[in-house]
């Protein structure tokens, strides 16, 4: 059985404005026991998933690339040792610019990671000091550089649209600046100013201006169209692609695949089990217990909805009566009537995916599913 797989590094340099990740800033001094903590659990999930292929692994964080490369080896080594790679898996590591040694990155290569994703977010100096970033556009230049002299050709930028200040001049700059440095896939995301960071407070107190819906939907579309003039495809909201470069992992959890998580926070899903792991670092390493839920069958097919409306291929009729055994017809042909009368899905081909309008408005139309 094929699964992917998701492995937590929840360490940072510092933390940023905006982040309500479950990372951790100034606890270096528990990056070893926590490499222990992640062997314990990848053993136990090895052997309660027996025979597991691992068709994509996804490293994220947190700050991998903050993990020493010695440490990351043995937590590779393990993985290895107790899980069957697939031998045409894609490995991801997220890596933060400023933060990439050579060390690190041969590490990663011995172990078969294939594919880097930076967060570079912009290239404005003043918008990257606003958003709490460690790192200059200079350091973007040179982490993407050392990885493609230690041999890594599939490379991620993400990159971040709606922030406070930014102008559609400053998008355009930042992904001509990206695209210089010849990505195979470019990650935009909007910001969400959640509530409790310390941009929340800023902009609470009007330090910060947000931009309103007008200036994102420009930017946006700003994105779509430079990304498109260079060849990249939209597969996904947020996610833009050179033709065989989309993130495999990320495709595989829209398309509701299983995934087996590891670390702190880490969320997994096998059979109709869904987990996660304590989010807090000293929970996790103290051995509390996962988060689990049972997936009824009314949550998994609305699942398959919501995720795979995100992309542009939609929902497959075939994997969706594979998947639940029951027709998309049946599960959800009365409510489809309305956004497909509006225009907001088109149902065509096998398919069921939102149209350009429908993805503007995709939060209503899943409320309408439900
Ligand atoms: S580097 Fe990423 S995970 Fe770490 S604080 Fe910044 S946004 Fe959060």
């Amino acid at each position: 059985m094929k699964a992917g797989l998701y492995l937590h590094i929840p360490f940072c340099k510092s933390k940023c404005a905006y982040c309500d990740f479950a990372s951790f800033a100034g606890q270096e001094e528990k990056m070893a026991a926590y490499a222990e903590k992640v062997q314990e659990e990848i053993r136990q999930k090895a052997l309660q998933y027996p025979g597991t292929v691992i068709a994509t692994l996804f490293i994220g964080g947190g700050t991998p690339s903050l993990f020493p490369p010695e440490m990351m080896e043995n937590v590779l080594r393990c993985l290895h040792d107790h899980f069957v790679f697939d031998p045409q898996a894609e490995c991801t590591c997220e890596c933060n610019p400023g933060t990439v040694t050579e060390s690190f990155l041969q590490v990663l290569k011995k172990w078969g990671i294939n594919r880097l994703s930076f967060g570079a977010q912009c290239a404005q100096p003043h918008l990257l000091h606003m958003l709490g970033r460690i790192h200059t556009w200079e350091d973007v230049c040179a982490s993407v550089s050392l990885a493609r002299e230690n041999g890594f050709r599939n490379i991620n930028l993400d990159i971040m649209l709606g922030l406070p200040g930014q102008s559609e001049k400053d998008v355009q700059e930042t992904l001509e600046k990206a695209l210089a440095l010849s990505p195979t896939h470019l990650s935009c995301y909007g910001l969400i100013v959640e509530e409790g960071t310390l941009l929340s407070h800023q902009v609470e107190k009007g330090l910060w201006q947000l931009p309103d819906e007008e200036t994102e939907r420009r930017e946006y579309a700003l994105c779509q169209s430079m990304l498109a003039a260079h060849g990249f495809v939209q597969y996904e909201i947020s996610n833009f692609a050179l033709p065989a470069f989309p993130c495999r992992h990320n495709l595989d959890c829209w398309r509701r695949k299983e995934y087996i998580g590891i670390g702190s926070a880490a969320c997994g899903f096998m059979g109709n089990v869904r987990w996660q792991n304590p989010p807090a670092l000293q929970d996790y390493l103290a051995g509390m217990p996962s988060d689990e839920t049972v997936i009824s069958p009314e949550e998994a097919r609305f699942e398959s909805m919501m995720l795979g409306l995100r992309t542009m291929e939609g929902v497959s009729e075939k994997d969706f009566l594979a998947m639940h055994g029951v027709s998309l017809e049946k599960a959800f042909g009365r409510q489809l009537k309305k956004p497909l009368q509006e225009g907001l899905i088109k149902w065509e081909m096998g398919r069921v995916f939102l149209t350009e309008t429908g993805l503007s408005l995709q939060n209503r139309i899943l409320v309408e599913l439900l």
